[in-house]
């Protein structure tokens, strides 16, 4: 593998954390829905992630979306008995997580400010909302190196194939750096295009997929790990 003139990177989960917070709120709905129902966690998870999943098509990947969804959750495995009192304590999930400081993935900036250096060019992809990626991008601090941001309601192969047609980038001048096989992987080498995919510590249901290395994607331990890779 080596490293093309244009760097892509993921943002949630490989820029900057994102799963903890939604991992950390799933806990705090957990635990105040466990006052209502005798149901076990595993199965309130399940149940809020069917809810999240049938959402999808409807309200997009963001936090909005997920606080309508639990609280829609709340509603049906409590067959409606929730206390409009606790549905008011689960909304503001939602106020805290997108307040929430954003947490840089260590060796995150050393990595984009050398690849620049390095005279690569730097684009961010992020899937999500519009208000809230652009509102992460500007309180990471990150944005300075990348010559492109691009906010995508989806990353999936057509996505990839639009933004490289749009900007007139090779399949060979482009590479895609992120933390999901899902959305950063598999749709980036069914378009023909190389992928490193640079695993979290936690990864949302909905993006898990076993899949081995090959010749067009790498697994590398770290951020820092790109810097070791050859440039084209
Ligand atoms: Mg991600």
């Amino acid at each position: 593998m080596v490293l093309s003139r244009v760097i892509a990177f993921d943002g949630d989960d490989t820029l900057w954390q994102n799963e903890t917070l939604f991992s950390m709120t799933q806990n705090r709905f957990c635990a105040l829905l466990t006052r209502h129902v005798d149901l076990p966690e595993r199965l309130m998870h399940a149940r809020q992630f069917d809810t999240e999943r049938r959402n999808l098509a409807v309200y997009g990947y963001g936090i909005k979306g997920f606080v309508l969804s639990t609280a829609e959750t709340a509603i049906e495995v409590t067959d409606r008995r929730i206390p409009a009192e606790d549905i008011q304590t689960i909304l503001p999930f939602g106020r805290t997580m997108i307040e929430h400081p954003v947490e840089v993935i260590q060796g995150a900036w050393e990595v984009l400010e050398t690849l620049c250096a390095r005279d690569h060019a730097l684009w961010l992809i992020s899937k999500g909302d519009l208000f809230g990626q652009e509102s992460k991008i500007a309180r990471s601090g990150l944005a300075p190196p990348f010559e492109r941001i691009e906010i995508v309601s989806e990353e999936d192969q057509a996505t990839y194939e639009r933004l490289l047609a749009r900007y007139g980038v090779d399949l060979d001048e482009f590479l895609m750096v992120g933390n999901s096989l899902r959305s950063d992987v598999l749709p980036v080498i069914a378009a023909g295009v190389q992928a490193v995919h640079v695993p979290y510590q936690i990864t949302w249901e909905h993006e898990t997929v076993e899949m081995e290395d090959g010749p067009f994607h790498w697994t590398a331990p770290n951020l820092r790990a790109l810097l070791d890779i050859r440039s084209a």
